[in-house]
């Protein structure tokens, strides 16, 4: 089916995106359920922020809780497979390595890298029954560079959180190939998500600072992350597994 100027070829299927409520979560599961497939959108708080849409079903869970997300997933599809895994639930803590205390540190790795690890674990017997299943795992650009423009200071936890959700999709690839199963990341650089202005908040010339230093001049929207997602995971893909894609403007080039 296409979308906008995009091929996607789903021959159906269910989707699971976690932190599906908001930003590029609540943009993938948009695109994926315009592109004809059933998605669960999975998220800690309840479904209030956006307009409900007919494709889409709702959960609630902490993607940090195995149990949970088998139960929602149990209440919701049964003894049918599930096809898609995308593992966008993340929490980004602005501070200094000097004021990171041991709870900042559990609390990032836990909901950025092994949340991603236990959702997807917990998703496993659903996705084993599907033919083609597909994992994308939502990292970042700080996974690979210390972003010091955009974060008055270097955020070592979640850039240390987002590299690891590197290596383990590498693991997850590996691992989950037997299966059929693909596995690769996107790297976001800069995008307008209500993660990235609480984040930017109180930095005044940042939006015109940031916009200068990508060579596409601006930052990127939630959907254009969602559209390398659906590539991901659709059969346009399908001898790409373990890759890692920035979606950045180009920023990493500067
Ligand atoms: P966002 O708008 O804040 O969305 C994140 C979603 O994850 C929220 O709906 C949040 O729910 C949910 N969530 C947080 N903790 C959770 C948990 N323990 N269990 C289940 N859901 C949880 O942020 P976003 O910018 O779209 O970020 C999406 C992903 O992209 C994140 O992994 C982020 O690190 C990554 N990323 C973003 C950017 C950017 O510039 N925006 C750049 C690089 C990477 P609540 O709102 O209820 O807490």
């Amino acid at each position: 089916m296409t979308v906008g100027h995009l091929h996607l070829a789903f021959a159906g299927g269910t989707a699971l995106v976690t932190g599906g409520r908001s930003g590029i979560g609540a943009s993938t599961v948009d695109l994926l359920a315009e592109s004809g497939l059933s998605v669960i959108a999975l998220d800690v708080s309840p479904e209030d922020a956006v307009a409900h849409r007919p494709a889409v079903r709702h959960a609630v869970a902490d993607v940090t809780d195995e149990a949970a997300v088998t139960t929602a997933l149990t209440d919701l599809l049964g003894e049918s497979p599930l096809d898609y895994v995308v593992n966008s639930a993340g929490i980004h803590r602005q501070a200094g390595l000097e004021s990171l205390s041991a709870a900042d540190w559990r609390q990032v790795l836990d909901v950025n890298l092994v949340g991603a690890a236990l959702t997807t674990k917990a998703a496993l017997p659903w996705l084993r029954r599907s033919a083609g299943a597909a994992v994308v795992n939502v990292t970042s650009l700080e996974a690979s560079r210390v972003v010091a423009l955009i974060n008055p200071e270097p955020v070592a936890h979640y850039a240390a959180s987002k590299a690891g959700l590197e290596m383990l999709t590498a693991s997850m690839a590996r691992d989950l190939g037997r299966y059929g199963i693909r596995a690769n990341s996107v790297a976001p650089g800069f995008i307008q998500t209500p993660m990235a202005r609480a984040n930017h908040a109180g930095v005044a010339a940042l939006p015109e600072q940031a916009a200068a230093r990508v060579p596409m001049g601006r930052y990127g929207d939630p959907a254009e992350v969602a559209s390398a997602i659906a590539f991901l995971l659709s059969e346009g893909a399908s001898y790409i597994t373990g890759a890692s894609l920035l979606i950045d403007g180009g920023f990493s080039t500067t």
